[in-house]
């Protein structure tokens, strides 16, 4: 028999909430993080319809290994393409979003730099739906790529952690945030060359409790990959620490 009392209560609470978002809604009316556009008539609370329309229909063939667009010179085997070929990429395989373009680039930036951490929902939900389309094996633990504690502490989050729990909250997969840790204060990747952002990261990570994920399949998580350089590492330490198969999962794909 129904709770009618719960029902009510249910019902109420629902109420409620609607008319606080509608006053919201007239106090701070809500628009698109990436486009701008007015979002009063639609249901999702932070990106357009638009705009995640582009998202989702931006498909392209990849590099199974690293990610790179293909086409335009770019072929791939299971191997690889000749970009990872010649990094030795540690993942079995990783997946994108987008590419580094609009409107994912201006989430990103509003998401990361402008600290609108509620994106972390709709951009931890992009990701999870990519995830669904895709067959791999049974995934153990989900990891996001550390930030320093310092960089962390700066910047009052890790975006690829909020992303991350969120994936885990949709699929109920453990997460695991500080087995995997960030030992090196690395600098910013996106003002070296490609010799100096290898030795920036080298060694940048540690397995604190290689135990934990001994044989373990490790989902990793991160918001851009440029040269696959700290994501790589990060995979290294896993790797070394006796994981299972690697996968990776990111947003958007830079062009290096
Ligand atoms: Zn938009
Ligand atoms: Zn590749």
């Amino acid at each position: 028999m129904p709770d009618l009392h719960q029902e009510n209560k249910v019902f109420l609470i629902s109420a409620i909430r609607d008319i606080f978002v509608g006053f919201l809604d007239v106090l701070y009316p809500r628009h698109c993080f990436a486009c701008d556009k007015s979002l009063h008539e639609e249901k999702n609370t932070y990106i357009c319809e638009s705009c995640l329309e582009i998202i989702e229909t931006a498909e392209a063939k990849r590099c199974s290994k690293c990610g790179l667009k293909l086409g335009s010179g770019i072929t791939s085997s299971s191997k690889g393409c000749h970009e990872c070929k010649n990094n030795k990429f540690r993942f079995e395989k990783c997946f994108f979003v987008s590419d580094n373009t609009e409107p994912v680039k201006t989430l990103i930036h509003q998401f990361k730099y402008k600290k609108h951490t509620c994106l972390a929902t709709p951009l931890g939900y992009l990701l999870t739906n990519l995830l669904y389309q895709k067959t791999i094996c049974e995934i153990d633990f989900v990891v996001p790529v550390p930030l320093h504690w310092k960089k962390k502490q700066e910047r009052g989050f890790n975006q690829s952690e909020l992303m991350a729990k969120k994936i885990c909250d949709e699929l109920s997969i453990p997460i695991s945030i500080n087995n995997l840790h960030r030992a090196k204060n690395t600098l910013s990747q996106t003002q070296l060359s490609r010799v100096q952002r290898q030795k920036n990261v080298k060694g940048a990570f540690r397995v604190k409790n290689p135990e934990k994920f001994y044989q373990k399949n490790i989902l990793l998580v991160d918001d851009v990959l440029t040269t696959g350089m700290t994501a790589s590492e990060c995979a290294k330490s896993l790797e070394n620490a006796g994981a299972g198969k690697i996968f990776l999962i990111a947003l958007a794909r830079s062009k290096m």
